[in-house]
């Protein structure tokens, strides 16, 4: 038998992580390098050997206020001295209440009603069965497919699998039991770029050549995150919008990466001033405290469904509307907008943009591009995800690398020495690369 971690023993910590657990789209046979965590306070991750680390990563775009913050932790314990979870079926309670309006007056109109579920691939699933019901109840069964662009990533479920980019979501392995979607190219116009009409012109193509089967158009608006960190110009979204309408499809804007800010505006789907008829939120939607999502979609959509066969919509997970995260969904919402987070996300751009730019002339380095409080070096050639972090967290920052990107999604709060030795790490990294 193992025995049980000796309290504070970062070695055997490890070493038995290494025999029981599988890490995110990890081998359990000769593992990467894992780091243990003894806690977390604003930007700093600390390890059990004492180092601290500058989070580059916000926990994969979530924790946006930074770690351990106050009015975080307090809306979590006041909502566990009443209730941590009571279950939503023929129950409600005032933390899902008060986040469903604060989400609906946040969100562009007419976005009015709001689903809850545990994770953001569920809230995709959620936003493709409502929209495969609404086109039902339309009468019109045979609209059951989605159209999307490539290099997307919408999470690690089968439906949202299916509308992942098709190389880099593995569509080949799961092939006999993955939805076949439509894919039209990547936007090529870049979001600080011109804008060309042409860049639009495949996907209208495949949207008319499709429309009898399709019901639902889903992207990411303005950001695509984990399939290639890739920033499109907005007017692609407003002629998207248009399109859809065209063809009676409807539009899933997935903002589980993009929301609250992250861009420079509250929601992705801003900078082209649309609102799409389905909207999937999780990640900071806690501040990266609790795991929850939302999808959030119209009340004409809503009652369409409602009046269609079987009259429900159906979907009800166990653990819907927790009444713990709501209350942290809340507070964390309430800290976002207290504050002048424009102005925050603008400093942290400007820092990270002149961070990153000595990167630019390595010879590396494919691209270098800043939005909001994201910052990508793409190289030209896959980095070693085995070799990079631990040269990461010796220059006393954590950035987690995949494939030929190196990128940063910090917390609103850092401020920009933190930034300024962040990237300065990734450009000797970068840098020292062979
Ligand atoms: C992370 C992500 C998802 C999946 O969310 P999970 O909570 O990991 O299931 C879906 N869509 C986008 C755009 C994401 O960034």
């Amino acid at each position: 038998m193992t025995p049980p971690p000796s309290g504070g023993d970062a070695r055997s910590l490890v070493e038995l992580d290494r025999a029981l657990l599988w890490h995110p789209y990890s081998t359990i046979v000769d593992p990467p390098p894992v780091f243990a965590v003894t806690r977390a306070d604003g930007v700093r991750i600390e390890l059990a050997d004492g180092t601290r680390l500058i989070d580059g990563m916000s926990s994969w775009w979530s924790v946006i206020h930074g770690y351990n913050h106050p009015r975080l932790n307090a809306a979590v314990e006041a909502q566990l001295a009443s209730m941590a979870h009571v279950m939503f079926g023929g129950l409600t309670h005032e933390p899902a209440v008060r986040l469903a309006q604060r989400l609906v007056d946040i969100t562009p109109a007419p976005l009015s009603t709001v689903f809850f579920s545990d994770s953001g691939s569920v809230a995709v699933e959620v936003a493709l069965k409502m929209a495969i019901q609404y086109q039902a109840a339309r009468g019109r069964p045979a609209r059951q497919k989605l159209l999307t662009v490539r290099g997307g990533y919408h999470g690690d479920t089968f439906g949202a699998m299916s509308v992942c980019d098709p190389v880099t979501g593995m569509h080949t392995l799961f092939n006999a039991v993955l939805p076949a979607q439509v894919f039209a190219p990547r936007p090529a116009c870049r979001f600080d770029g011109e804008w060309h009409e042409s860049d639009i012109a495949e996907t209208a193509r495949l949207l008319a050549a499709h429309r009898d089967e399709l019901a639902a158009v889903i992207i990411e608006p303005v950001v695509q995150g984990a399939g290639g960190m890739w920033f499109y110009h907005p007017q692609y979204l407003a002629r998207l919008r248009e399109l859809c309408d065209e063809h009676e499809v409807l539009l899933i804007a997935d903002e589980i990466a993009t929301g609250f800010g992250r861009t420079g505006r509250l929601f992705a789907c801003e900078h082209a001033g649309i609102s799409p008829d389905i909207l999937c939120l999780g990640k900071a939607l806690t501040g990266g405290y609790l795991t929850l999502a939302a999808t959030l979609t119209t009340r004409v959509v809503a009652e369409t469904i409602s009046h269609g066969e079987p009259g429900v919509f159906m979907h009800g997970p166990t653990f819907m509307a927790n009444a713990l995260a709501c209350s942290v969904a809340l507070a964390s919402i309430e800290v976002l907008l207290a504050q002048p987070w424009q102005s925050r996300i603008a400093a942290i751009e400007r820092a990270l943009a002149a961070g990153l730019a000595p990167c630019r002339d390595l010879p590396q380095v494919a691209d270098v591009r800043t939005l909001g409080a994201i910052g990508v070096v793409e190289l030209h050639r896959p980095v070693d995800m085995r070799a990079l972090p631990p040269q990461f967290v010796a220059r006393g920052v954590w950035v987690r690398p995949f494939g030929r990107l190196v990128y940063v999604m910090p917390a609103y709060i850092m401020d920009d020495a933190d930034i300024a030795t962040l990237t300065a790490a990734i450009c000797e990294v970068v840098g020292s690369l062979r």
